[in-house]
């Protein structure tokens, strides 16, 4: 068995290194970027729902599933539910504009990959031989880029929000925090939470959502940077794409 998961991780992980160039020059029809004649479609805040909910079930069902854990695996628990159960079933009910149509082979396809995502992560914590492990700096590193990661994700998430009232779906220059230096701080926010997962977990199955991230979210970042440019003449010309500072991105 931890063979073929580890060969299917491979795979995972080289699929998603295909994809990430085509990611850049077709951006996943959502949000700002939903077409016009999209026709099948639910609202955003259901196909958030049902597009994050794998994640946090399938990890706490085999969680659950599983004999003898040991308190990181405990903390790894914790960690991924703290930002799924707000992704799945917070953070929908919160956000504006959520009457939204949102394309149904959107929510299918992350739905799809919230199951395999969440599998391998559930399997790489509860069969993890994590030992010790809570002494290990690796772990304390990772947990710390983790939270800083989650802060900033809600924060920038926070100040989008108030962008709008009840009930409107246009869109603003958002200010204030990390919006100073870049367009799509919750991206970069959500960038760092799971590059921390990665080093807290050592694992393959959190490299390979790390990078998963990084396909889907550079490629998106770079999208909402060229559309408010476009969208917006007072545009801050400083302010990047997604890394604070670089030039390209
Ligand atoms: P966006 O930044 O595109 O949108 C977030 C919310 O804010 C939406 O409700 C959006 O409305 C609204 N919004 C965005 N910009 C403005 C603006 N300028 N003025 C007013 N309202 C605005 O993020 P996503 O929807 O792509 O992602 C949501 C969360 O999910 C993020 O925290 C992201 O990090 C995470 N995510 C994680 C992924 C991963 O691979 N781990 C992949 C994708 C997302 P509207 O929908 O109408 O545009």
């Amino acid at each position: 068995m931890n063979a073929l998961v580890i060969s299917a991780l491979w795979a995972w992980m080289a699929l998603a290194l295909v994809l990430m160039p085509i990611i850049f020059f077709k951006t996943a029809p959502y949000g700002r970027h939903t077409p016009a004649q999209a026709r099948f479609t639910l609202s955003s805040r259901l196909g958030w729902c049902v597009m994050e909910a794998p994640s946090a079930l399938v990890v706490l069902g085999m969680y659950s599933l599983t004999p003898g854990r040991d308190l990181s695996s405990l903390v790894f628990l914790a960690m991924w539910e703290l930002h799924y159960l707000n992704r799945a079933f917070v953070y929908p009910l919160r956000m504006r504009g959520g009457e939204r149509p949102m394309p149904l082979v959107i929510v299918a396809s992350a739905f799809s990959f919230t199951c395999i995502n969440g599998f391998f992560n559930g399997w790489a914590i509860t069969r993890g031989d994590y030992a010790g492990w809570a002494a290990d700096p690796r772990f304390v590193i990772g947990l710390c880029l983790f939270f800083v990661g989650f802060v900033i994700n809600q924060q920038a998430d926070h100040v989008l929000r108030g962008l709008r009232k009840p009930g409107e779906r246009g869109y603003q220059i958002p200010e204030g925090g990390l919006y100073r230096f870049v367009s799509c701080p919750n991206y970069l926010g959500e960038l760092i939470e799971w590059t921390g997962w990665a080093i807290a977990t050592w694992s393959l199955a959190g490299l390979s959502f790390a990078l998963w991230t990084l396909a889907n979210l550079l490629p998106r970042a770079l999208a909402h940077h060229a559309w408010y440019r476009r969208t917006f003449a007072a545009y801050p010309r400083e302010r990047r794409a997604l890394i604070p500072f670089l030039l390209a991105l």
